[in-house]
């Protein structure tokens, strides 16, 4: 399998949960599980990651596990024969008082609210905007429409108004649960979903310290995905780890036509603030029914490449698609075709910057240097995973190698664009760490002996923050 520095998110779903697919996902670039709390319970969620950790096991991966919270999606309920068929210009009733399953007149609602919320003229966009209706009148729960672009309904699908505006809060009781669950099962990163704010996410990170008895702390991804959120970016950013462009939702807020800009704009953003960024939805979409991707596809998964995304997601292509292997595999060399073309502006990114934390300016110097030595690779011993995100979120063609003597922070950085996390004991001395460093480089045919790499380490081991040290090292 060819190298590869943008990762790969891919959803767990009944299409993946076979333990050798998994495993056989897992091998052709799967660094990243997402687990989807809008469908299933607890038990099911502890029983996915498990099954995740297994695979991963089995083949031989640390691979990050992200729980992504269902929020405050505004869902129809379900339907008596699953789906019903709707016709443009027929009426349909979207009732939040409904018990009974929906049928070809209307339909029940999760969200009690929707009713308060939207008003006679308002335009809902249903399942992903494939679906238009506009609002005739509210009376009491019931919110009268009529369809103007048809198409098959489902069970749960996703109710949107255009232009945002809905006024659900971003955590919901379910989400306060289901952070408990996420807590328990360990995972990596949560993904807060429709977060409009800052304040949300802090709320999130409360939650997420409150449910976590022995100190594990996830990353936390904030879905963009509600107009709001647009302009709160940098403050979301700041107190988040990192962020997901969620086209899907956002689309149909915002309009599609000002999503691929918005992308841009995003993963710059989360990159200057020394954040995270996945690029998610519909990626591979077509790859769902057929074996090979369209080309516009491929462009797509590309161009956020080249963007600077640290990962690429797919949703229903391995949920519940017919080709998860071969959309895994497809999107690997997408993006390991799509990196050869990229440049890298690096001294232009140090026009102007100036370092004042010592660690930092120990991880950009690593950087400086491996860069105009052209050296093999980037090595750091890092505890919280800190040196590699900085390191990072600049483009140079080497590998930033990530040892660590923690297996969370091992897990944590299969996110990281172009870091390779490995696992090793750092408890001894300096010169023994460094020692061990290159002969798990070699070991691995990293470096072989000649190869000039850059190393960076902080004196006394395992002082968090503590990189003090940068080594221009000639493998032996
Ligand atoms: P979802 O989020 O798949 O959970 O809706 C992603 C998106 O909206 O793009
Ligand atoms: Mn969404």
């Amino acid at each position: 399998m060819p190298s590869r520095a943008t990762k790969i998110v891919a959803t767990l779903g009944p299409a993946s949960s076979d333990p050798a697919m998994l495993e056989a996902m897992i091998r052709a670039g799967v660094n990243v599980v997402r687990l989807n709390f809008s469908h299933g319970k607890a038990q099911d969620h502890i029983d996915r990651a498990t099954l995740v950790r297994e695979a991963a096991q089995r083949a031989g991966r640390e691979v990050a596990i992200m729980a992504d919270l269902q929020g405050p999606k505004i869902r129809v309920g379900k339907f008596a024969d699953g789906k019903v068929m709707l016709e443009p210009g027929q009426p349909f009733v979207l009732d939040a008082s409904r018990t009974e399953p929906g049928d070809i007149h209307g339909v029940g609602l999760d969200y009690k609210e929707l009713p308060r919320d939207v008003k006679a003229g308002d335009t809902l966009l249903l399942n992903d905007g494939l679906i238009v209706m506009t609002v005739d009148k509210v009376v009491g729960a019931a919110v009268h429409t009529t369809v103007k672009l048809g198409g098959e309904l489902s069970n749960n699908k996703g109710i949107n108004k255009q232009g945002g505006g809905l006024t659900a809060p971003a955590l919901t009781a379910k989400d306060m649960d289901d952070i408990k669950t996420a807590m328990g099962l360990k995972a990596d990163y949560v993904a807060v979903s429709f977060p409009k704010n800052a304040t949300d996410m802090e709320l999130a990170r409360q939650l997420c310290n409150v449910a976590s008895s022995d100190g594990h702390k996830p990353g936390l991804i904030a879905k963009i995905e509600r107009a709001e959120a647009i302009p709160e970016l940098d403050n979301i950013l700041k107190v988040s780890d990192g962020i997901m462009v969620a086209r899907g939702d956002l689309a149909v807020e915002v309009g599609n036509a000002a999503v691929p800009g918005l992308q841009k704009h995003m993963i710059k953003r989360a990159r200057e603030l020394d954040k995270l960024v996945i690029t998610a939805t519909q990626m591979m979409e077509s790859m769902i029914v057929n074996p090979v991707p369209t080309r516009a596809e491929v462009s797509d998964v590309a161009n956020a490449v080249l963007d600077g995304t640290d990962a690429v997601m797919l949703s229903a292509e391995t949920a519940a698609g017919k080709y998860p292997l071969e959309t895994v595999q497809m999107m690997a060399a997408v993006c390991h075709e799509a990196e050869k073309t990229d440049h890298d502006p690096l001294d232009d990114d140090f026009v102007g910057a100036h370092f004042n934390r010592i660690d930092y300016a120990i991880a950009m110097g690593a950087l400086f240097t491996a860069h105009h030595l052209k050296a093999k690779a980037i090595v750091a011993l890092t505890d919280s995973g800190s040196t590699a995100l900085w390191m990072s979120r600049h483009s140079v063609r080497m590998p930033i190698y990530a040892l660590t003597p923690k297996v969370s922070t091992q897990r944590k950085m299969a996110l990281m664009r172009n870091v390779r996390p490995l696992l090793m004991d750092t408890s001894a001395d300096r010169d023994t760490a460094l020692a061990d460093a290159e002969a798990h480089l070699k070991k691995r045919g990293i470096v072989q002996t000649g190869d000039v790499y850059a190393i960076t380490v902080g004196e006394p081991m395992g002082t968090p923050g503590g990189t003090n040290t940068l080594k221009i090292c000639r493998a032996a």
